[in-house]
């Protein structure tokens, strides 16, 4: 049984904070509320429910998993779809005293005969870590019996925040899941990269690989958008990984580097100017002369088309004022696409950033007057966009009624945003969406009425 986080989640080499992690906010161990807005558990679950033929089983009292129901907004192609479910075996007192191992079992026993899944993945969280479940016995003797990778996952809420669940769960598929398969050689392109950290919200994945099919790329494995058990199996056969916005998947990417001699880079595909960055460095690094010319010529056409098809809308947009207000790397991958449509972006929340977000915010902040925000009560967020006049607040679900009741306009650009942001389409829907907010008639008739 493994109760604390493996030390190794707080030795990342390749963080320039290394050494001093511990104090370090988004690499630290636990402290009372530092899972406060998305617990080791939630950044695990985020990283590996998008895998569409593989369940998901949260060994909890029933409070643990939310919504069991469609929780994110992954989106897949064709398959089994099975980011669409959630499951928990829904602990009880008598499962505290008399222990819940069969219970475990017969819950991913029940699911195994009722679906089929190619992979089922089992959560371990506060309370049977500290009453002692066995979790990863329970899953050995079932991989055994199923044939499938039955896959523990020791996300327990009290190891740390969402950023160490990302890790956990970066772990559990390097552990139990790559290089366990070869691929066949129809999948093979001439370039083939993974991308890690895309779960494909609203289909965003779908508008990059459309961009990349179209230069001569082949993305052989998503981790975890859209993705099987298989193709992340045969993922070791890439040439190049691309994480994407996130800082904690480093970790795997190493890790994969460190086994299959992959080299990796990060990037970020919001906003025109990432997205031809994010091309650019791709081609670059694997160094075929003639895919960097076409990559080139890929470009031009696009920022061309794209600026003619965003025209109008940043001619409304230019100068007005963006309160953002979201979790970890979208802090500053956002404001890059905000910076495309001549927005301006007066604070951006840093609650969850690491300090290297905080350092890519300082590069996109052109005029060096980004407030970065800590506080995200309501309070204070609205405190901050009244006293710098926003004109549209940028934010997650939960302050979408903060933003309209004191009359100001809001998007969301979390997991519940209603369409896809990245890549050369995605800043069109970004645009058109702001703009529509903006200009909603409701809130000046509502002001004039007051
Ligand atoms: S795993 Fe722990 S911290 Fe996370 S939701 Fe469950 S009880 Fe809360």
């Amino acid at each position: 049984m493994r109760l604390a986080a493996k030390e190794e989640y707080f030795d990342e080499p390749t963080c320039e904070h290394n050494g001093v992690a511990k104090e370090k906010k988004a690499c630290k161990t636990a402290t009372p509320g530092s899972s406060t807005g998305g617990c080791a558990l939630d950044g695990a679950y985020i990283v590996l429910s998008p895998i569409k033929d593989a369940l998901n089983i949260v060994h909890a009292p029933i409070n643990c998993l939310g919504n069991s129901y469609n929780q994110r907004t992954s989106k897949a192609i064709s398959g089994k779809e099975y980011y669409m479910y959630g499951f928990t075996t829904a602990m009880n007192e008598n499962d505290l005293i008399f222990g819940s191992e069969d219970k475990l079992k017969h819950g991913i026993t029940y699911v195994y005969n009722r679906f089929k899944p190619q992979g089922i993945f089992v959560y371990n969280t506060c309370v049977p870590a500290l009453t002692g479940e066995d979790i990863e016995g329970v899953s050995k003797e079932l991989t055994a019996k199923f044939k499938i990778p039955i896959v523990p996952v020791f996300s327990q809420g009290f190891s740390g925040n969402k950023n160490l669940g990302n890790k956990i769960a970066g772990d559990a598929l390097f552990t139990h899941i790559i290089g366990k398969k070869e691929p066949v050689i129809d999948l093979l392109g001439d370039f083939n990269i993974n991308l890690i950290g895309e779960y494909n919200i609203k289909g965003e994945l779908f508008l990059i690989k459309k961009a990349l099919k179209t230069i001569g790329i082949n993305v052989l494995s998503t981790i975890t958008g859209d993705s099987t058990i298989e193709e992340i199996m045969y993922s070791h056969k890439s040439e190049l990984n691309v994480v994407i916005c996130s800082k904690a998947l480093v970790y795997l990417a190493r890790k994969m580097k460190e086994k299959f001699g992959i080299p990796y880079i990060e990037e970020s595909f919001f906003g025109m100017t990432s997205t031809n960055r994010a091309v650019i460095d791709i081609v670059n690094s694997i160094g075929n002369m003639k895919l960097i010319r076409k990559a080139k010529d890929y470009i031009k056409i696009m920022t061309k088309n794209t600026e003619e098809k965003i025209y109008g809308y940043k001619k409304f947009l230019t100068g007005r004022k963006v309160l953002l207000f979201t979790g970890g790397v979208k802090s500053w991958s956002l404001i890059s696409a905000l910076n495309d449509l001549g927005l301006r972006v007066i604070a951006t929340g840093v609650k969850k950033s690491t300090d290297e977000d905080k350092l890519r915010i300082k590069e996109f902040d052109e005029n060096g007057n980004i407030i970065m925000l800590d506080n995200g009560n309501p309070v204070n967020l609205i405190k901050i966009a009244k006293e710098n006049e926003a004109d549209i607040i940028l934010a997650g679900g939960r302050n979408q009624y903060t933003a309209i009741k004191s009359l100001i306009p809001f998007l969301d650009v979390n997991q519940e945003r209603l369409e896809p942001y990245t890549a050369y389409e995605g800043i069109e829907f970004l645009a058109k969406r702001i703009y529509s907010e903006i200009k909603n008639p409701l809130f000046k008739l509502l002001k004039e009425s007051i």
